[in-house]
């Protein structure tokens, strides 16, 4: 290669920003969220921004006082959250991962607006079954989760996963700052992920008492399954958008108030790492 081509190469390479953004000296912080309306307030909080797509999960780098951030919009379900988790990992190699968005109630205590720090989260929608006859009819209280059954990196061993554990350091971080959020409770609790959106009272009250769950929705265990696999530290904080336990429908605003709460959490990070 001549030595101008080299040069002209070299120079593109320093100035172009994805370049600069994706080779950073510290490791970003990965933020997820599944739809626009839980990621704008974040990508908009991003200096130095660019973005980049692959496939279809459009990722924003940039920085936020300074640090590395990536907030990927990894659109909704188990399946997107995965492979955007993946993706993320693979491209950005991030420190940590926070999974944040909208859910709806399962525990009677809390109302819309109120937050939920993921102590643990799983996938609510994996079951099995006993065999009845042909006629028997179907009873899906009498169904079964199913854990997740996962190889571990080292050892190549396969180890069920009836849940995943959140980094307790982020979670002691995320309690820590309760306090200060206005618009409702700041509790820890289990996430239940599944493709779903259950509205049978009934139901919600069900998959409450057997399960524990805080609240539902559609990624975080999807995506805390992927940051286990590669052991990066993970924690989902889930804000009620709704609750048919207190005839509350989704509000869209709450996206917006849990992004500004999980935009104060990552501030508090970049603080304790510098
Ligand atoms: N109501 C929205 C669509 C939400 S799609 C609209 O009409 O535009 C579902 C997304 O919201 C998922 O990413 C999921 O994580 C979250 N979510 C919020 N409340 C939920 C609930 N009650 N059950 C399941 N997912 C929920």
């Amino acid at each position: 290669m001549s030595l101008l081509k080299r040069g002209f190469i070299l120079c593109c390479l320093i100035l172009s920003p994805m370049t600069i953004a994706a080779t950073p000296t510290s490791s970003p912080i990965l933020i997820q969220g599944a739809m626009d309306i839980e990621t704008t307030t974040l990508i908009n909080a991003l200096k130095n921004q660019s973005q980049i797509t692959v496939g279809a999960w459009t990722f924003w780098q940039g920085t936020i006082n300074d640090y590395p951030v990536v907030i990927s919009r990894t659109e909704v379900g188990i399946a997107n959250a995965a492979a955007a988790t993946t993706l993320a990992i693979e491209r950005f190699k991030p420190a940590l991962i926070i999974n944040q968005g909208t859910a709806g109630g399962h525990d009677p205590k809390l109302k819309r607006g109120d937050i939920v720090i993921g102590k643990t989260s799983f996938n609510m929608g994996a079951y099995k079954s006993d065999f009845t006859e042909k006629g028997k009819g179907i009873d899906p209280t009498k169904w079964q989760n199913f854990s997740v059954t996962m190889r571990l990196r080292d050892k190549g061993k396969l180890v069920d996963h009836n849940a995943f554990y959140a980094d307790q350091g982020l979670v002691n971080i995320a309690q820590s700052m309760a306090s200060s959020y206005k618009k409702g409770k700041v509790v820890t609790g289990i996430i239940g992920t599944a493709d779903e959106w259950n509205r049978e009272v009934d139901r919600i009250n069900w998959l409450h008492k057997t399960y524990n769950t805080s609240v539902e929705e559609m990624e975080t265990s999807s995506a805390a399954l992927v940051a286990e696999a590669y052991k990066i530290p993970f924690i989902g904080i889930r804000i009620l958008s709704n609750t048919d336990l207190h005839n509350q429908d989704f509000d869209p605003q709450t996206a917006v108030d849990c992004q500004l709460f999980v935009l104060d959490y990552t501030k508090k990070i970049i603080m304790m790492r510098n």
